[in-house]
């Protein structure tokens, strides 16, 4: 589904990926730790289409074809979704009617005729039902005055609605009390399915406890550095980063 081969990027003329490379089949949940500055949100930025990146070097295949040619809107479209690790609040655009054109804006890439607002709302019901939410999130504005654990709740709720192939999560789990981060869990535990993929990017190892991952990988100084099973994260967890260091060689 996501083949990422020996990925260099730049950011304002500085090398933040060098040579990263990643294997992600249909329905794995891919955890991706690493230290802070390590490149790991750049890395989602750069699947997401987001400006301020050059790629130097290296491929990105997605669903068979060459995802670095998509504009970000035909990679949502396609089915890539990034949650964001600071959300955007939109006051006074109700978070359904935004969420309703987010998804009519993709069905027309598809080329699928767009939805009228009841059969958006047999969606957004069905979702909630999945994720047992209520419903008082939706007729506030985008994040507005939303709390840490209500934004991340509802960038699961849009996740569930646009029903991504490939949905990266960006330290969804950062400021998140152990309610918020169960909630979180529960969300993402119940859109997991065969034919999706998840990178969950986190710099922590407790929201690992509550999904289990198929691969956790150590991004460090721009690339992979070391890949294992749940049992990685835990020997992070008890040792640190700092062993890590040892296996990045140095730039000449
Ligand atoms: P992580 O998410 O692993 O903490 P990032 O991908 O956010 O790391 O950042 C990797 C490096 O790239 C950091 O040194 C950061 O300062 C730098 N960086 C990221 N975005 C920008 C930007 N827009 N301009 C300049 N430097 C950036
Ligand atoms: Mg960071
Ligand atoms: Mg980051």
């Amino acid at each position: 589904m996501l083949k990422i081969e020996n990925l260099h990027a730049t950011v304002a003329g500085r090398e933040i990926l060098k040579g990263l490379t990643l294997d992600v089949k249909p329905g794995e949940v891919h955890a991706i730790m690493g230290p802070n500055g390590a490149g790991k949100s750049t890395l989602g930025n750069i699947l997401a289409g987001r400006d301020g990146y050059e790629i130097t070097e290296g491929s990105v295949q997605y669903d068979g074809r060459d995802l670095l040619e998509l504009e970000p809107e035909e990679r949502a479209a396609a089915g890539v979704f990034l949650a964001f690790q600071y959300p955007v609040e939109i006051p006074g655009v109700n978070n359904t009617y935004f969420l309703r054109s987010a998804l009519n804006a993709q069905r027309k890439l598809r080329g699928e005729p767009e939805l009228d607002s009841m059969q958006f709302l047999k969606i957004v019901r069905e979702k909630l039902a999945v994720l047992h939410l209520d419903d008082q999130l939706l007729h506030r504005g985008v994040n507005e005055g939303f709390s840490g654990g209500e934004k991340k709740r509802n960038e699961i709720f849009q996740m569930a609605v646009l029903e991504p192939k490939l949905a990266i999560l960006d330290e969804t789990d950062s400021g998140l009390d152990i309610d918020a981060l169960k909630n979180v869990a529960e969300g993402v535990n119940a859109l997991r399915s065969p034919d999706r993929a998840f990178l969950l990017i986190t710099h922590y190892q407790r929201l690992l406890d509550y999904i289990k991952p198929d691969v956790v990988h150590v991004l460090a100084d721009g690339r992979i550095v070391e890949s294992g099973g749940p049992e990685l994260a835990l020997e992070l967890e008890a040792h640190g980063y700092a062993w890590i260091k040892d296996r990045v060689t140095p730039e000449a």
